[in-house]
């Protein structure tokens, strides 16, 4: 007997016809073809692009949403799919109910919108697992300290999925997607990207926070510092198919047990794992700021105060008089706010104008192999100058370089970059 929690996104969760589906997949996950019954707990998502359409309801109810009531709004569309997939289950001959945010409880902490998970109270889940019961959970929603309903921000079922396996310690948390894996980049980019049967957890990280949304960001660093093992699958296969979790996905694994594989044969190391590319930051450029200590202290100060992330940062050569120009990204989602503040403080910081754009994408290559070979940034300015595309910032990690491009070069760019660093899959015989 395993204890395994199962996730299934948006487009799995898409009308009753695909929950149809993916009641199938979990009735047959709990009893294994040799007659093993195992714990199943269910994470689910809002049907495909429910959550948006809430987002905008409640930016058509009050354009400055208090980020409390937003969370009441947009966490409804997980409510749904959670009861309609345990009625689903049950009209299969299946002992399931739902369990919401507030009544497990999934406490969180920090700010609505972007909530972190803080602790499963996981008693009354155990004994329901225990009882044979198959827990869906609606993810994305949890509740605060103070009783209210919390979101943990866009694509956060993944973290609550890793979080709910941490609490009942399960033995895996299968994320189960409209891709059968991770791929070497956005599969619905490049028809040629290849599925990696495995990627280190430092990697999948990387490659999350710069844009690869098949996992969200926190839920890789949850997993990863609560050792739950997780693998990336497709809900889209044929009711008749084999045990969903037999198929080949993408296991998120430890360095150590990569060098394993890398030994046995089993995975080639490659000096780039992958391309991941984001179109949701925007440039902010401020001009003519005094060149003095201090000055930059200034303009990211308040950004910070107001949580917001600030990504790439280059302090242009100064100019003459003691002058340069400040150029910075931050998320499209804050950028009317960073404006306000920005402006708000412009005689403080001395700047003379501020522009901002944002029709700009960054643009990554990421891989373990760079700590040890130099010349993977080269290899990439090289390779986007050859299609004339400008490089208008940069910026490095230990395993990352990334570069902000126009936003209209983005696809070719990262078609460019996959067959740079020979990631493309071989032709297809025949
Ligand atoms: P879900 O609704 O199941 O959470 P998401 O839309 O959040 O699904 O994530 C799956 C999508 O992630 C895929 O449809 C794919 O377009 C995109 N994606 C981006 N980068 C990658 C990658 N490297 N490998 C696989 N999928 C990727
Ligand atoms: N429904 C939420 C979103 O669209 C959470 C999720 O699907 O992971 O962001
Ligand atoms: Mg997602």
């Amino acid at each position: 007997m395993a204890r395994i929690v199962m996730k299934f996104g948006g487009t799995s969760m898409a009308g009753t016809e695909r929950i149809r589906r993916v009641a199938n997949i979990v009735r047959r996950q709990q009893i294994a073809p040799d007659g093993t019954r195992h714990q199943i707990a269910v994470v689910v998502s809002a049907m495909a692009g429910e959550t948006d359409r809430l987002v905008n309801f409640c930016r058509e109810a009050n354009p400055m949403y208090d980020p409390a009531e937003y969370d009441v709004v947009v966490a409804s569309g997980e409510q749904v799919t959670s009861g309609l997939l345990a009625l689903t289950l049950q009209g299969m001959g299946c002992p399931a109910r739902s369990w919401l945010g507030w009544q497990l409880p999934i406490r969180t902490i920090e700010a609505h919108a972007k909530a972190r998970v803080d602790a499963i109270d996981a008693d009354a889940l155990t004994a329901s697992l225990e009882r044979g019961e198959i827990a869906v959970i609606p993810g994305f929603q949890g509740v605060s300290a103070d009783g209210r309903v919390t979101t943990l921000g866009r694509g956060g079922s993944d973290t609550s999925a890793v979080a709910v396996a941490a609490a009942l310690k399960a033995e895996r948390c299968d994320i189960y997607t409209d891709v059968d894996g991770v791929y070497t980049t956005d599969p619905r980019i490049v028809a040629r990207a290849r599925k990696l049967r495995a990627v280190t957890y430092e990697e999948m990280l990387e490659l999350a926070s710069v844009g690869a949304k098949v996992l969200q960001t926190r839920s890789v660093g949850l997993a990863m510092r609560e050792r739950v093992r997780v693998q990336v699958l497709s809900s889209f296969i044929d009711d008749d198919a084999a045990p969903a979790d037999t198929l080949p996905g993408t296991m998120i694994i430890s360095e150590a047990e990569m060098e394993q594989m890398v030994e046995e044969g089993l995975m080639e190391r490659q000096l780039v794992t992958g391309i991941a590319h984001d179109k949701n930051e925007a440039k902010v450029i401020l001009t003519r700021v005094p060149d003095r200590p201090g000055s930059v202290a200034n303009i990211f100060a308040p950004l910070a105060a107001a949580s917001i992330n600030v990504d790439m940062i280059i302090q242009n050569v100064g100019r003459d008089k003691g002058e340069t120009d400040v150029t910075f990204t931050v998320p499209q989602t804050d950028l009317l706010r960073a404006q306000a503040l920005l402006e708000d403080r412009r005689e403080i910081i001395g700047y003379n104008r501020i522009i901002t754009d944002s029709h700009i994408a960054k643009i990554s290559v990421v891989g373990v192999g760079m700590k040890s070979h130099a010349g993977v940034a080269a290899t990439m300015f090289q390779a986007l100058a050859e299609r004339g595309i400008n490089i208008q910032a940069i910026t490095t990690s230990e395993i990352k370089v990334s570069v902000m491009i126009d936003e209209d070069e983005t696809e070719l760019a990262v078609r460019v970059l996959h067959t740079a660093y020979g990631l493309d899959a071989p032709d297809e015989v025949g």
